[in-house]
């Protein structure tokens, strides 16, 4: 139906993949699930082809899809290393986007 689908995304954890789904939905990127309800046919598959796939159904915003991915994984709370203000020195634990003493975007 779609010829130019490309796969994004793949996890065992079929809410990820769902959030994913919704993130990129708030971007204006449609994508759809495959593999949503396949569990009941484990048996006859290798394991991580039963896992639930994003698909996008647009090949020109894969790479802006892949970008805003990386952000919200990398956004996670276990994955983000401590950083010290640029304006104050205070450290700060991976979780925080901005100084709590000064108020200094980690980004910027
Ligand atoms: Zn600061």
């Amino acid at each position: 139906m779609i010829a130019n689908m490309k796969k994004i995304y793949t996890s065992p954890d079929r809410l990820m993949v769902f959030h994913a789904k919704n993130v990129l939905a708030s971007y204006n990127i449609n994508c759809v699930i495959k593999n949503e309800f396949v569990g009941g046919a484990a048996g006859e598959l290798p394991f991580n082809e039963c896992w639930p796939e994003l698909w996008i159904d647009n090949e020109k915003k894969y790479e802006k899809a892949i970008k805003i991915l990386d952000n919200i994984w990398f956004s996670g709370e276990q994955t983000q290393p401590t950083w010290t203000c640029t304006r104050c020195d205070e450290k700060l634990e991976g979780q925080f986007t901005a100084c709590w003493r000064c108020g200094e975007s980690r980004y910027r």
